[in-house]
């Protein structure tokens, strides 16, 4: 054996050196020559958790910008495997990641079926197609010992007795054992035989596979077709009876590895409606994700290394919690919630991808606010009230989109907080799905394609409460509930958009928006500070002395409702925050404190009114001046992204608002 081990050696070294070779993708080669692959690369040999894991984090992270961080996900990152494709459920992806590191340490976690939990379209069968895709490409080549039927590790090669060395010449751990087709030929074929006898196992063929879902290698994917009906077969194979009668019952060579589970050995099997199947089935499945092993009646039991993924809604998993009958399979599972978008921005960009994607693509004109409005509706459908904080859901809504509002309260609502208790509450489990959203963008879509070309937030208001009228599967209830925070007169997206239209035309009206806003910002600055220490303004030219101009700051404080007595503190806390920023040498503009930029945009904004209501009012247009203003305006809405059409159509909104207004 000591000789053995010694010529071994040479020919590894001698092997390393070629396995420049491993590259090509149709190497074919020995069993010893696929050790020297693995000595110079030991990911070669990695478990399928760990290629999972391996391939997720090999692509690379971003830090995500919060102000805040949840418990247990101090540690959060953007994994850019999942870029474009899942958008704002990070948490989800970090709890995924995890649950492939411990399977690819073998941990107890590690070995349990991952169950995705969560409503239609939030994004659970994107996460499985994207593992799906993943393993097709994966940088890191595969092996196999060739024409085995489950396509295994060539490591199972190298007997029980001369692991531990190999484990520590190979620098991998070697788990499972030969299936009985291996077994057999390696014992029964003469080429493996050598001159004293002994069995050359490391001259048996290995060759280099890629995990293919449609040749289904590596990839499998089971859906219980008839639950009453169904054959354990699909998911283990079965004896072939054609071979039975030639070999004998038992004989490896008298069954059929097609099973759903053998063809998703070394990769992954999604599972989908697993709660559905018959009880014998999670048997099967618990036995292959904890001892990872197939158990076939009165067949040899087979080595399995697969991932089992499954995935199933609240109702069905609730369902199965409670049954008792269930009980043993419980902690057997390792579900991980996936619930809706709550972020308005990540919500989306779910849209902009699928419009992307679709027909409408650069033929249809979408509106500025047009997609928020929608992505603002569906998160609004999804948000449960807070018992903790005084906050609307609207509100809400904006905090968790991380949108600078306004905070009147003495306390700031803690963002982390509000977030926590509606993790609690199931928050983002229920609500209106992105697929129902899009239809109705699809309807308003369709419908601009021949005529106007463009679509705008009331298009699409309107198209919403289309498919309300026209959907099945809501109770009056919910549709009632859905219908207010459409369209209801007060904190609802309709009444959000009237304050962004007006916003939008105000700032559109407003020639040299930004050069205004800073004027007052810094014509302010110097006030507040001059009262905060006590000191006169001082003229740069005359050097005469004056008090801060009371008038002029209570002008703008107003506009946020800090009140009289309230304004020493604001003012103080702006001086500290200025102070702050310039400490840490940043620059210190309007948009550096956003209550005060709200204050300010409010302020102008108010002066501006009337001439906003004269100009959109003036319906003859015959005065050149207004003329002038509303094309200077409309010039401004193209460069901020409108299209003539639908700057036309929100000056019109407005301007029917101001008058109602009036
Ligand atoms: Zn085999
Ligand atoms: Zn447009």
């Amino acid at each position: 054996m000591a000789s053995d081990n010694k010529n071994f050696q040479q020919s590894l070294d001698k092997l390393i050196s070629e396995s420049k070779s491993r590259k090509d993708e149709n190497w074919s080669g020995t069993m010893s020559e696929y050790m020297a692959f693995v000595h110079d690369d030991p990911n070669v040999a990695q478990s399928a958790p760990a290629r999972i894991y391996d391939m997720i984090v090999r692509e690379g992270s971003d830090e995500i910008n919060r102000p805040y961080r949840l418990p247990h996900y101090e540690d959060i990152v953007k994994y850019r495997f999942f870029d474009g494709e899942i958008f704002g459920i990070e948490e989800v992806l970090h709890d995924i990641v995890r649950f492939f590191r411990a399977g690819a340490n073998r941990t107890e976690t590690g070995k349990r079926i991952l169950i995705l939990v969560g409503p239609v379209s939030s994004g659970k069968s994107t996460i499985a197609a994207l593992l799906r895709r993943g393993l097709e490409r994966t940088e890191v080549p595969l092996y196999a010992i060739k024409d085995c039927p489950i396509r295994e590790e060539p490591l199972h090669l190298v007997p029980r007795s001369l692991r531990p060395k190999f484990e520590e010449l190979l620098g991998v751990k070697i788990e499972g054992d030969l299936c009985p087709v291996c077994k057999y030929r390696l014992t029964n074929d003469e080429q493996y035989r050598g001159e004293d006898g002994s069995v050359k196992w490391e001259n048996m063929p290995v060759e280099r596979i890629r995990l293919s879902e449609r040749s289904r290698i590596g990839i499998g994917t089971f859906q219980p077709s008839d639950p009453k009906n169904q054959d354990i077969s699909e998911l283990i194979g079965h004896v072939d009876l054609g071979q039975i009668t030639r070999y004998g019952e038992g004989h490896p060579l008298g069954y059929k590895f097609d099973g759903e589970l053998q063809i998703a050995n070394r990769g992954l099997i999604e599972y989908i409606e697993i709660l559905k199947c018959d009880i014998k089935f999670h048997y099967v499945l618990i036995t292959v994700a904890q001892e990872q092993l197939i158990k076939a009646p009165s067949f040899p039991q087979m080595y399995i290394d697969t991932v089992i993924l499954s995935h199933t809604n609240q109702t069905e998993f609730d369902k199965f919690k409670s049954n008792k009958e269930n009980e043993a399979l419980h902690d057997r599972m390792y579900p991980i919630y996936v619930p809706y978008n709550l972020r308005v921005g990540d919500e989306k960009a779910i849209y902009r991808k699928l419009i992307d994607q679709s027909e409408f693509k650069d033929k249809v004109h979408v509106a500025p606010l047009t997609l928020d409005m929608a992505a603002l509706f569906a998160v609004l459908t999804r948000l449960i009230p807070s018992k903790a904080a005084e906050v609307d859901l609207l509100k809400k809504a904006k905090y968790y989109n991380g949108e600078a509002i306004l905070e009147k309260e003495k306390d700031p609502v803690d963002v982390r907080r509000l977030w926590m208790e509606g993790k609690d509450q199931g928050e983002g489990m229920s609500g209106i799905s992105p697929r129902f959203i899009m239809n109705a963008l699809n309807i308003a879509l369709g419908s601009a394609k021949d005529q106007a070309k463009c679509i705008n937030p009331v298009d699409v208001i309107r198209a919403l409460k289309h498919q309300f009228d026209h959907h099945i599967g809501f109770s009056d209830e919910e549709r009632g509930r859905y219908v207010e925070l459409l369209m209801a007169e007060k904190a609802s997206v309709l009444a959000e958009y009237r304050e962004r239209a007006k916003k939008e035309i105000n700032k559109a009206f407003l020639f040299a928006y930004e050069d205004q806003a800073q004027a007052l910002f810094d014509n302010y600055m110097k006030n507040a500070t001059a009262y905060c220490l006590k000191r006169k303004i001082v003229d740069p030219v005359t050097q005469d002395e004056s008090d801060p101009d009371e008038k002029l700051m209570r002008s703008i404080e107003e506009m946020i409702g800090i009140s009289e007595g309230a304004r020493g503190e604001f003012r103080q806390g702006l001086f500290v925050f200025k102070s702050d920023a310039i400490d840490r040498k940043e620059d210190f503009d309007f948009k550096s404190y956003p209550p005060l930029q709200e204050a300010i945009e409010k302020k102008l904004i108010s002066d501006l009114k009337n001439i906003v209501s004269l100009t959109l009012a003036d319906k003859s247009r015959k005065d050149p001046k207004t003329l002038e203003r509303k094309h200077e305006a409309v010039s401004k809405l193209l460069e901020k992204g409108y299209c003539p059409v639908c700057a036309e159509s929100l000056l019109e909104f407005v301007g029917e608002m101001l008058r109602k207004e009036e």
